[in-house]
């Protein structure tokens, strides 16, 4: 008998893990609390990575259809000093696949294709060990009883707490996220000045990082470390207000860069959370995590390619039909926890470095991970 599997969160990690099934012809029930899937936007522009999200990728079948899609154009970076200079401008060579980026709304469209997702059914919470399976839990009262639950459902994992008493804590960084539209024809100066792919500027405990999406559109993040309660006295809701609270915090750097602050259209307030590096838990039957409900890591480029190379690999183990789905998850669980470790170390490091009371930090950093 075919074994009954859910995951809960229709997100990169999710819909991997689902999409992978589906290919081997594995029945999966997909639950996602978001009511449709343009329910809310989708955030930025994805770096895949060859070894990781493109793997994922290619265990679904998917990697023709990403290279199609993907901008192998956007692996640019440019550095700026915040006096305007430019201090590293890294172009990748024509035939450069390394880590190519794709649009969240892009790759999700990839993802779903085939897929039934049940949209509009948030978990409430799920329990292990009742007679007939894991118990689903729905917010609106429903219950539906599986042999493996999956929680790909993100940072605030309502699965998490069947295995894991660990919660999400505050880096003291917080990004404030802007974007930019048609920036080609209303900003080209701008258009210019970030170039093909990425823009960052690094200042002394804070950054601002511009990144172009396709079709026109930027995302610009203003980086610092606050106290989580920053904006107590500041109405968020007031675009205005946050703009002018922005650029006296940047006060002093190049207009031109400022002008990504000036000219951004909303302003969305995300501090940043982690759950502890190497978190692992004992292992439950019937219940796993994956992605950042497992290990919610610092936003440098490993996250979503985490969340989508797992979902593939513990669906490919899966369909390969061993006889004790436990020990698959097992197993499963052992790898993410040692690659997981390693990620989180590596981008924990990394956000001291890149919002440092040092710029050069920033530089170093970059120095070490650009292709010369
Ligand atoms: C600013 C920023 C930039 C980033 N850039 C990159 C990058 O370049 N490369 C990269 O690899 N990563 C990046 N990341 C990290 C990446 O976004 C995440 O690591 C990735 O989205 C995690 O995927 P996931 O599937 O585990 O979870 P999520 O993407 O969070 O998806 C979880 C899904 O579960 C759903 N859900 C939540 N709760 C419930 C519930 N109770 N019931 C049902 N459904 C639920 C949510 O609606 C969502 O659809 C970035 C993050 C940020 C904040």
């Amino acid at each position: 008998m075919r074994q009954r599997i859910a995951v809960v969160g229709g997100g990169p990690g999710g819909l991997a893990f689902a999409r992978v099934l589906h290919r081997h012809g594995h029945p999966v029930a997909v639950f996602e609390r978001d009511p449709a899937p343009d329910a809310r936007p989708p955030g930025g522009t994805l770096d895949l990575h060859e070894g990781l999200g493109q793997l994922a990728l290619d265990k679904a079948g998917l990697l023709a259809d990403f290279q199609a899609l993907s901008r192998p154009e956007g692996q640019a970076m440019r550095i700026l000093d915040t006096d305007g200079t430019v201090l590293r401008d890294w172009r990748p060579r024509p035939d450069d696949r390394a880590n190519p980026e794709i649009d969240r709304r892009q790759l999700r469209d990839l993802l779903l294709g085939p897929l039934d997702v049940q949209w509009g059914r948030g978990v409430t919470q799920v329990v292990p060990g009742a007679r007939d399976g894991v118990l689903v839990q729905f917010a609106d009262g429903r219950q539906e009883a599986f042999d493996l639950v999956v929680g790909a459902d993100g940072a605030w994992s309502r699965v998490r707490p069947a295995v894991s008493s660990a919660t999400p804590h505050y880096t003291g960084v917080t990004f404030v996220e802007t974007f930019l539209d048609d920036v080609d024809t209303r900003h080209p100066d701008l258009a210019r000045l970030i170039g093909d792919g990425s823009l960052g500027v690094y200042g002394v405990n804070r950054a601002l990082v511009a990144q172009r999406n396709s079709g026109g559109h930027v995302k610009v993040y203003a980086q610092f470390r606050v106290p989580l309660d920053w904006h107590t006295n500041l109405d968020l809701a007031d675009v205005e207000a946050v703009r002018s609270s922005l650029l006296a915090l940047f006060d002093g750097w190049a207009a031109r860069v400022l002008d990504l602050l000036r000219h951004g259209t909303a302003f969305v307030n995300r501090p940043l959370y982690v759950l502890p590096v190497s978190h692992t838990w004992t292992h439950t039957p019937g219940v796993t995590l994956l992605g950042d409900a497992a290990h919610l890591m610092p936003p440098l480029g490993a996250g979503a390619n985490l969340a989508m190379l797992e979902g593939a690999e513990l669906a490919e183990s899966i369909a390969a039909g061993a006889e004790d789905l436990d020990e698959v998850v097992r197993a499963f669980e052992e790898q993410m926890w040692v690659r997981a470790g390693r990620w989180a170390t590596i981008t924990a490091a990394g956000l001291e470095r890149l919002v440092s009371p040092d710029p050069a930090e920033a530089l170093a950093l970059f120095d070490q991970v650009q292709p010369s």
